[in-house]
């Protein structure tokens, strides 16, 4: 597993240069709350020189876990990110850190609502019980005391 996210553009040839490279999510610092990376971001990338341009063409693949939207507990699963392209000025520059970028893809494949389960049943709004492995504690009559439940 490697720790940067580097391009060396003297290592680019005319045939193109392949990157396959685990990379630490850890240099991604990408953790929202209950959200994380816990899988290296697995990089299958060609490198290659056009004109005045540096292309980058491939696929990433990571893990994350955060909790169900419902009932908060803990849920995992894959992000792969297909036919990825990176575009980059060639300035003469000897390498280039393409991690901002790799950061923003996988900010961008993230999925905006996660469930454990499609008929989760979530929390009781009301006693706070999971419904999925406990039944309801609520009293059968709301009480009118709005602190009762402290
Ligand atoms: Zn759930
Ligand atoms: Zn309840």
């Amino acid at each position: 597993m490697i720790h940067e996210l580097i391009v060396y553009v003297k290592r680019i040839k005319e045939q193109g240069l392949r990157i396959v490279s685990e990379v630490d999510p850890g240099i991604l610092d990408l953790e929202y709350g209950e959200f994380r990376l816990i899988e290296p971001v697995s990089l299958n990338m060609v490198a290659s020189l056009v004109t005045k341009e540096i292309i980058l063409q491939g696929e990433i693949r990571t893990a994350y876990q955060t909790v169900c939207s419902r009932c908060l507990e803990k849920v995992s699963g894959a992000i792969h990110i297909q036919d990825l392209i990176l575009v980059y000025e060639n300035t003469g520059q000897d390498m280039i850190d393409i991690s901002p970028e790799i950061r923003d893809e996988v900010i961008l494949a993230f999925p905006t609502k996660v469930v454990c389960d499609e008929n989760c049943q979530g929390l009781c709004p009301g006693c706070r019980v999971n419904l999925n492995q406990d039944s309801c504690r609520c009293p059968e009559k709301p009480l009118n005391n709005p602190f009762s439940n402290l």
